[in-house]
């Protein structure tokens, strides 16, 4: 919702409504956490897709499918849940074709089974704007052990999952910029942005590491900065930690802007805060899941989050092209 302070509307409109459920988190996290027995908690998640907005109208069926899911299913990798099952919402335009509906569907099938989750309802809609659909996810965390934005401590490096940047370059591909890369880190940087891998077996292991976690969907600095804010913490960056693809380094290489790698979205890895003490407990995770898990930053208290350049000096995130809501 580029136009409207999203995060400012939700705070004064609809936060208030959830201050009866303490499960609802202030509706500043990931997914709500519904309790379900004394042992289990339900996390519960839901995004939607808009078409020419969060994907392009001529992106395969398939693929918008098994993006939606992904997109839910990170968030309850984020809270260290495992998925169950979705509920499915679609708003067709007229005029949507049979065949379209089939590959959808297609692309939902591969993922249910990916991911051993069933759909278990949903709705099916006219309508006379753009192509929506909505995702509802479910998954199960032992009771007590979601990982929360709000428990990251002064002191406490910060970690990404994976690398940072390939999302907002794969879209740049998508849209026709970044022409003079190579095909085949072109055909790469599509993939990362339209097949997100949900880090689910790294968040479950990170419950009790963490102290705090989130997906990195909006951007990393502004991400960050929900931790910062749901803590009452502030963040120091290391532009020069944050880990790149080799697709992503060549982009930049030619050109493309670092504040693509700080604000640009749909990277869907995790974001986490852990003490310094559990870095070499880390270090193994990652060699067991064979997924980078990298230090690029420390908490601090105080509030907002500042990136330091190559330079040694804070960058200007304005200047750099980072956007931010509600304010
Ligand atoms: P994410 O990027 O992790 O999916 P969002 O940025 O979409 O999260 O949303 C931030 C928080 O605001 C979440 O807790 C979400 O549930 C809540 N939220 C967003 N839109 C609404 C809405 N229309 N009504 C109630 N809660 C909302
Ligand atoms: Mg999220």
């Amino acid at each position: 919702m580029p136009s409207l302070d999203e995060f400012g509307l939700i705070a004064r409109l609809f936060a208030p409504l959830a201050a009866s459920h303490p499960g609802a988190l202030g509706l500043t996290d990931d997914a709500a956490l519904i309790d379900a027995g004394p042992s289990e908690q339900w996390a519960i998640t839901m995004d939607a897709l808009v078409a020419g907005v969060h994907f392009l109208g001529e992106d395969p069926p398939e693929l918008i499918a098994r993006k939606l899911v992904r997109v839910n299913l990170s968030d309850l990798a984020a809270m260290g849940a495992k998925p169950f099952a979705i509920l499915l919402a679609t708003c067709f335009p007229a005029g949507v074709a049979e065949d379209w509906v089939e590959r959808f569907a297609t692309g939902l099938k591969i993922d249910c089974e990916e991911f051993a989750i069933a759909l278990i309802g949903g709705d099916t809609v006219a309508t006379p704007g753009p192509l929506t659909l909505a995702v509802t996810a479910l998954g199960r965390v032992p009771a007590g052990s979601a990982l929360l934005r709000s428990n990251a401590r002064s002191g406490d490096y910060i970690w990404v999952s994976g690398t940072i940047g390939d999302g907002a370059f794969g879209l740049d591909v998508a849209e026709g910029r970044l022409h003079h890369l190579e095909e085949a880190a072109k055909t790469w940087l599509l993939d990362r942005y339209r097949i997100p891998h949900p880090r689910l077996s790294l968040g479950w292991v990170l419950r009790g590491v963490a102290t705090a976690a989130m997906d990195v969907s909006d951007g990393l600095v502004g991400d960050l900065g929900h931790i910062c804010c749901a803590s009452a913490v502030g963040a120091v960056v290391d532009a020069t930690k944050i880990p790149l693809s080799p697709a992503a380094e060549a982009a930049i290489a030619t050109g493309a802007s670092i504040a693509r790698v700080l604000s640009g979205g749909d990277d869907y890895e995790l974001l986490f805060t852990a003490p310094v003490s559990v870095s070499g407990k880390l270090a193994e995770l990652s060699a067991s899941l064979g997924l980078r898990l990298t230090p690029i930053g420390q908490i601090i208290e105080g509030s907002g989050v500042t990136v330091i350049g190559a330079d040694g000096r804070p960058l200007d995130l304005a200047k750099s092209g980072y956007k931010h809501f509600g304010g």
